[in-house]
């Protein structure tokens, strides 16, 4: 099974519940447009560089597309277009007015200096700037970009389109970004962590936090767990993990991935596989990397009473079925990571409206929306004894579905 196949599974569990006809679902299903680029950049060497970027626009019955860009060596079609449908799902769930867009570059940004990136990202930009833009389809980081490459986007669109910061988000907060937003998606996981817990009469404080992938999402997740009294006990990246028994020194760990780029050889801790990681006892595993983590077998391995699914898609559907059959709960992607693209669209509204809002005002406003979706996905899977997934793909297909008859098909 593909990427868009598990995603079509998922919403066809909640379609099957749903009075939806064949051909309402395939158009929900389908991508709207799929774009496909050849970037080819002048490397350092003096070489030519030749990568393949894309583009898939899935749904916007409910506004502009909106979704990441990946920059990473797996990045393809497929991808790209299981992506972009958990994002119309994802912007639904949270009712922001959005659709679901997503796109990526195959490249390894790891490999590449930072003149490099810097083309590539203005290349593709060239590529596609009449594609997207404020009201058609706006990027945001995702895997391998960051706050600067956002930059360099909106940059090399604003040569084309005039000054349209709200071309995309997730920039530096000195360069049209918003207040919070690096740390927005992690943030929204503590807080859906936190709505969890409360709902098994638990608090963050005194439960213990396994962390999969120390990237912007893990490592803000960390934070802020911690800031509530949680105990990272483990956390890992590409290149191997650390765990710790009595709590990892959040920001000890920090100081040495600025430092090093990895969780490996922090003294705080003990080096372990990533493969530990996932099967360890903890209260809470938060897969925060890339997608596919979760078989069957590594299911059926898993210690960990919940699961906070932090990053997008890490869960197969015969995972699914078999924590579902373990009695261990799993908050899906479309719930438990849409605190980034709440506070993307707290951005896109700030640049549209050439307005700054204070700090306070971003987490207060990402923890009501995202406390509000929280309480009714609950409510929902609780009326119909079903999966906290499949209450969320039913509400999402819901609200996109009424959109999409509403204005027209
Ligand atoms: P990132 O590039 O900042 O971090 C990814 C981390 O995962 C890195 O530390 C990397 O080393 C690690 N990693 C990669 N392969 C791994 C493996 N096999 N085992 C352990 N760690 C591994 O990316 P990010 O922005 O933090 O995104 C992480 C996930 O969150 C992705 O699935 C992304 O789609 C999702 N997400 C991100 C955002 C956002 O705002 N950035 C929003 C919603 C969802």
């Amino acid at each position: 099974m593909q990427a868009f196949e598990a995603t079509n599974f998922y919403f066809d569990q909640a379609a099957a519940l749903m009075d939806l006809t064949d051909n309402m679902r395939t158009l929900m299903i389908t991508a709207d447009r799929e774009l496909r680029v050849e970037v080819t950049v002048e490397m350092d060497s003096g070489q030519i560089g030749n990568f393949i970027g894309y583009r898939v626009q899935h749904d916007n019955a409910r506004g502009p597309f909106k979704g990441g860009l990946r920059y990473h060596p797996h990045v393809d079609q497929d991808e790209a277009r299981s992506l972009a449908s958990l994002m119309t799902w994802k912007t639904a769930v949270v009712d922001v007015p959005f659709g679901g867009g997503k796109g990526g570059m195959n490249c390894d940004p790891s490999k590449l200096s930072r003149g490099e990136l810097e083309r590539l990202t203005r290349k593709l930009v060239q590529k596609i700037h009449d594609f997207i833009g404020p009201d058609k389809d706006i990027p945001a980081p995702d895997v391998g970009t960051d706050a600067q490459v956002m930059a360099w986007i909106m940059n090399e669109y604003s040569k084309f389109h005039g000054f349209q910061p709200a071309c995309v988000t997730g920039k530096p907060v000195e360069f049209h970004g918003s207040a919070g937003r690096e740390a927005a998606t992690g943030y929204g996981v503590a807080i859906i962590a936190r709505e969890t817990l409360a709902h098994l009469q638990r608090t963050v404080e005194g439960t213990t936090f396994a962390i999969q992938g120390y990237g912007n999402v893990g490592s803000h997740s960390a934070r802020a767990l911690r800031a509530m009294g949680g105990k990272i006990i483990a956390a890992s990246d590409a290149y191997g993990a650390v765990s710790n028994p009595e709590g990892i020194d959040v920001d000890a760990l920090d100081a040495h991935v600025a430092l090093h780029r990895k969780v490996v050889g922090f003294k705080g801790g003990d080096a372990i596989t990533n493969e530990q990681l996932l099967t360890m006892p903890v209260d809470v595993l938060i897969p925060a990397a890339l997608g596919g983590v979760f078989d069957a077998a590594m299911a059926r391995a898993v210690q960990a009473g919940v699961i906070i699914e932090a990053a997008n898609g890490p869960t197969w559907p015969d995972a699914d079925e078999v924590f579902r059959d373990r009695g261990i709960l799993v908050v899906p992607d479309i719930l438990a990571n849409a605190g980034g693209v709440i506070v993307s669209y707290f951005e896109w509204v700030q640049n549209l409206q050439n307005f700054r809002w204070p700090l306070e005002q971003v987490r207060r406003e990402e923890e009501k929306r995202l406390v509000d979706a929280f309480a009714n996905i609950y409510e929902l899977a609780r009326r119909k004894t079903i999966s906290l997934r499949t209450a969320a793909f039913m509400l999402a297909i819901s609200r996109v579905g009424r959109a999409r008859v509403l204005g027209g098909i």
